[in-house]
């Protein structure tokens, strides 16, 4: 059984919580039960096994299917090669500008602070990205973004941007917010939903205190994920004034089933999110065991469609490389 790190009323604070994290998928199997002869484990394939406590302590005791635990557990799977699924899915290194600017859509840029992460999904594209260079100062990245006036929104990403500190952040949304045609902040992350003391009051202060408009779209896969601390973290940083999305990830034998998605889209907007997204996998080299083809996809669209009001039907998207939008396909 997963024990939090203390069973005080006092959260951890978030960076203590990502010294705690397991590094050691055995060391969660044997806390969750499961003993190691069923699963299949493999190597990880160079990508790092990495769970944050918090998220682990909503995975079920004893259930190696558990929908948690499949999205961060290093299968021998992974090790296999399928035709399409490559290093570079969505030809990210042909849209850089520079090495932290990635732009490939109209009026928006994305900014790349780090390739860290306090939890390694699996099925991320990220696990072969080369972040060498995604590292130093924010000036040359400034720089380019006071250059284009077609810029209107700013994404911030990584990795996961609030892996920086909060001071970093502040400084670098003081200056953003000093470049006249930026309008919109957004910023793109898993790691509340990992550790939901992320979400601190000195971020949502510095958010909220900006002349830019800030959202924040998060990353939840199953309702699982949706405890009552992330609930209530969730809810007081959307009574704060900030809009909350989710942006999903279709993954096979977690979240391919209509009942899963529908309780998803509830749980979220019990929560004060909107679902946003829901992408169909990119081919990543090491994830195709995640892959769900388009027409079920297009199947599920259609049941959510058919049972839930219009706005708690994600889009089910697809990126296409070269693309001017992302590719809604249902
Ligand atoms: C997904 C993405 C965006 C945001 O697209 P929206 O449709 O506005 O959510 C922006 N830039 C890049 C590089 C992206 O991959
Ligand atoms: S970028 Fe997002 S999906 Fe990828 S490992 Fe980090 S948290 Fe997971």
């Amino acid at each position: 059984m997963i024990t939090r790190s203390t069973p005080s009323v006092q959260p951890v604070e978030w960076g203590q919580e990502l010294k705690l994290a397991y590094t050691d998928p055995r060391q969660l199997l044997r806390d969750l039960g499961i003993p190691d002869n069923q699963v299949a484990l493999g190597d990880g394939a160079g990508f790092a096994f990495r769970v944050p406590r918090p998220f682990a302590s909503r995975m079920r005791p004893g259930d190696a299917a558990d929908p948690l635990l499949r999205q961060v557990l290093p299968l021998a799977a992974e090790a296999g090669h399928a035709a399409g699924f490559t290093t570079d899915p969505v030809a990210d290194l042909a849209s850089r500008r520079g090495a932290k600017v990635l732009q490939k859509y109209h009026g928006r840029a994305l900014l790349m602070l780090t390739g860290a992460c306090a939890i390694n999904c699996r099925y991320c594209f990220r696990r072969h990205y080369p972040y060498a260079g995604v590292s130093g100062g924010n000036d040359a990245l400034l720089g380019a973004v006071r250059a284009d006036a077609t810029i209107s929104e700013l994404i911030l990403s990584g990795g996961d941007p609030l892996m920086l500190r909060d001071d970093a952040l502040a400084r670098l949304i003081d200056d953003i917010a000093a470049i006249g045609h930026v309008r919109r902040l957004r910023i793109h992350t898993r790691l509340p939903v990992t550790i939901p003391s992320r979400l601190t009051p000195a971020l949502i202060d510095a958010l909220t205190r900006s002349r830019l408009t800030s959202t924040i779209v998060v990353h939840i896969n199953h309702p699982n994920e949706i405890d009552a601390e992330l609930h209530e973290t969730l809810r007081t940083t959307a009574r704060a004034g900030i809009p909350l999305l989710n942006q999903s990830v279709l993954l096979r034998g977690i979240n391919d089933d209509p009942n899963v998605l529908a309780r998803l889209s509830e749980s979220l907007f019990d929560a004060a999110v909107l679902p946003y997204y829901i992408h169909l996998l990119d081919p990543v080299q090491g994830a195709a065991h995640f892959d769900v083809d388009e027409t079920t996809a297009r199947g599920l669209a259609r049941i959510l469609r058919d049972t839930l009001p219009g706005y708690l039907v994600p889009r089910f998207a697809r990126e296409v490389p070269g693309a001017s939008a992302k590719h809604v396909i249902a």
